[in-house]
C-alpha cells in the first residue's frame, strides 16, 4: 500500500559515509571504509565503516553502560518508545524502501511487504510485552514462592543482506522489549537502510540502547560473538556461519538463536485450480529474487496434473518482469553481487552434470543500463529430490520440480532434506491440508497462500534450519531469563537441623 507520494531514486541522498553508530550516533571508524555500491548497477552509494574489534569494543561499552536504566524503565514507557519506532519507520518508509532496494538490487514494489513486516514487528512487541509479566505467585509451607524474568544484557545480532529491516526489526525489538540493549552487526553488501534507521533511532532511544558497527563478517562480526561482555548471541544466514556462532556459544555457555535457512517443498495435490496454484508457486520461488530462506524452492507435483501445471509454470515464468529494481512495474531485479550470482548460475551446471532438466530459464540476463547486476531467468528445472540442486539452498529464483504419486512417499520426499523453515501445501481437501501439515518438519506451513506472514506467529527452523522461534513471545523468552524468589516468612528455629 502507497502512503506517500512516490520517490524518485535521484532525489536519495546519502551520507558521504556511514561509519558506526555507537551512543546515539554515527561516529568515525576505526578501521576505516568500504565502499557501498547499488547491487543493479554497480554504481557508488556511500561508504560503510569497516568495523574491526576497536569499534565493536565501544559499541559493547555503549551498550553495557546503557543497560542498567534501559532495564529498569517501565514496561509501558518502552512500549511507547517502540510505538514511536514503528511510527519512525513507517513516515521513513519509501525513502528507506528506495535506499534498500538500490542497496540489494531487489525490486522496489517488494519492499512493501518487507517494511509493513518490519513495522509490525516493532507494534507486536510492545504491546505483547504489556502483559509478558502477568503471572501467578504460589503459597509454600512458610511463605510464598514468585518468578520473575529480567533482561539478558547486552545482545549481539548479526544479520544477512536479504531483507535488512525485516532482520532488524525482528531481531532488535524482542530484545529491546524484553530490556535488553543491542549491538548489531547488519551485512557488508547491504546496510546503508539499517545505518539510516539508527539515525532516526537517535531521536527515540537512549544514547547506547542500540549500537549499530557494520563490516565484515569475519572482522566486525568475529571480534563481536567474541567480545567477552555479551550475554547472547542471535544470526541469521548460512548454515557453515551458523554453527560457528552456535560453536562460540556453547564454548562460552551464552543463549543463542540462529536462523539459517532452508530449502522448502511446495505440495501441489492434483485437486486444486491449476491456474492459481501456478501462480501461487511462482510467488513462492520468485519473490524476493529467489533470495529468501524460506523460498518454496521444491515444487512436488501430483502425477495427475504434473504435465499441464509445468507447462503453465513454464508460461507464468515467462511473464516475470525482469527489469531495473527502481521500477515498480518489476517483480524480478538483481542478484545482490556477483559472487551469489555465479553461485547460482554454478547450480545450473551442477543440475546438468548430474541428470536434471533445465525446463526453463537457466541464464543471466543483461539489462540496459544495470550491466553490472546479476538479473537471472526464472529457472524451472525437473529433477529428483536427491539431487544437490534439490536438496543444497540456491538463493535464487530457482525451483525444482518433482512427480508424485503417494501421499506417503511425497511426504518422505519433502521432509528428506537437511533443512525444516517452511513448506507449502496446495490442496482444497482439508483433511489432507491438515494431514500433510502435521507430519512436514518445517516451522511455517502455508496452505493455500506461500509466504502467509502474520504477526504473532512463531518463525523458526526444524533440523538444520536452526534453533529457537522469533516473531513471537518465544522471541520475549529468548532474550529474558528468569528467576524464583522464595520467601520464607521466618528464618528457622535454632536447633531445626537434628
Ligand atoms: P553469511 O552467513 O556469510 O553472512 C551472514 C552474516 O554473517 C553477515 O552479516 C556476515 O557478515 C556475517 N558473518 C560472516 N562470517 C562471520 C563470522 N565468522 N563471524 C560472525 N559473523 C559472520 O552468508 P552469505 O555469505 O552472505 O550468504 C551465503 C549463503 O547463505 C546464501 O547463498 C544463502 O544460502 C545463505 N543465506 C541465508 C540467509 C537466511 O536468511 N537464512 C540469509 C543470507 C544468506
Ligand atoms: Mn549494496
Amino acid at each position: 500500500m502507497r502512503t506517500m507520494a512516490q520517490l524518485n531514486p535521484s532525489e536519495i541522498k546519502f551520507d558521504e559515509k556511514y561509519g558506526p553508530f555507537i551512543n546515539g550516533q554515527l561516529v568515525e571508524a576505526t578501521n576505516g571504509y568500504i565502499n557501498s555500491i547499488n547491487a543493479a548497477t554497480g554504481a557508488a552509494l556511500s561508504k560503510i565503516g569497516r568495523g574491526g574489534k576497536e569499534d565493536i569494543d565501544l559499541a559493547v561499552k555503549a551498550a553495557r553502560a546503557a543497560f542498567q536504566e534501559w532495564s529498569n524503565t517501565t514496561i509501558e514507557k518502552r512500549s511507547a518508545l517502540m510505538n514511536k519506532i514503528a511510527d519512525t519507520l513507517e513516515a521513513n518508509q519509501e525513502r528507506l524502501k528506495l535506499i534498500e532496494c538500490m542497496d540489494t538490487g531487489r525490486a522496489l514494489h517488494e519492499f512493501d511487504l518487507d517494511y509493513e513486516l518490519a513495522i509490525y514487528q516493532f507494534r507486536y512487541f510492545a504491546s505483547a510485552i504489556l502483559n509478558y509479566y502477568e503471572g501467578a505467585s504460589r503459597p509454600t509451607q512458610n511463605g510464598y514462592l514468585m518468578t520473575k524474568k529480567e533482561p539478558l544484557g547486552v545482545c549481539a545480532q548479526i544479520i544477512p543482506w536479504n531483507v535488512p529491516m525485516i532482520m532488524t526489526a525482528a531481531k532488535m525489538a524482542p530484545a529491546l522489549a524484553a530490556g535488553n540493549t543491542i549491538v548489531l552487526k547488519p551485512a557488508e553488501d547491504a546496510c546503508l537502510s539499517v545505518m539510516e534507521f539508527g539515525k532516526l533511532l537517535a531521536d527515540i532511544l537512549p544514547k547506547g540502547v542500540v549500537n549499530i558497527v557494520p563490516g565484515y563478517g569475519n572482522e566486525a562480526g568475529q571480534a563481536l560473538i567474541d567480545h567477552p561482555d555479551i550475554n547472547k548471541l542471535t544470526f541469521t544466514g548460512s548454515v557453515g556461519v551458523g554453527r560457528l556462532v552456535g560453536k562460540t556459544a556453547g564454548e562460552r555457555i551464552l543463549p543463542v538463536t540462529l536462523e539459517l535457512g532452508g530449502k522448502s517443498p511446495h505440495i501441489v495435490f492434483p485437486d486444486i485450480n491449476i491456474d492459481r496454484a501456478v501462480e501461487n508457486a511462482t510467488l513462492g520461488y520468485t519473490f524476493f529474487n529467489g533470495e529468501s530462506c524460506v523460498l518454496g524452492s521444491r515444487l512436488l507435483i501430483h502425477d495427475d496434473i504434473y504435465d499441464e501445471f509445468v507447462e503453465k509454470l513454464i508460461e507464468r515464468a515467462k511473464q516475470v518482469k525482469i527489469g531495473p529494481p527502481t521500477d515498480r512495474s518489476t517483480r524480478l531485479a538483481s542478484i545482490i553481487n556477483e559472487k551469489q550470482g555465479k553461485r547460482i548460475l554454478n547450480y545450473f551446471e551442477i543440475a546438468k552434470n548430474e541428470g536434471a532438466q533445465i525446463l526453463y530459464g537457466g541464464n543471466r540476463v543483461t539489462v540496459p543500463g544495470h550491466e553490472h547486476g546479476y538479473f537471472i531467468e526464472p529457472t524451472i528445472i525437473e529433477a529428483e529430490n536427491s539431487m544437490r540442486i534439490a536438496q543444497e539452498e540456491i538463493f535464487g529464483p530457482v525451483v525444482t520440480v518433482t512427480r508424485w504419486k503417494d501421499i506417503d512417499a511425497v511426504i518422505k520426499m519433502a521432509n528428506a532434506v537437511d533443512y525444516g523453515l517452511a513448506a507449502g501445501i496446495m490442496t482444497e481437501n482439508l483433511e489432507k491440508a491438515l494431514d500433510t501439515a502435521n507430519k512436514l518438519e518445517a516451522g511455517s506451513v502455508w496452505i493455500n497462500s506461500y509466504f502467509n506472514f502474520q504477526s504473532g506467529a512463531p518463525f523458526g527452523g526444524y533440523k538444520n534450519s536452526g534453533v529457537g522461534r522469533e516473531h513471537n513471545k518465544e522471541a520475549l523468552d529468548a532474550y529474558s531469563q528468569s528467576k524464583t524468589i522464595a520467601v520464607a516468612y521466618q528464618l528457622p528455629q535454632v536447633g531445626q537441623f537434628k
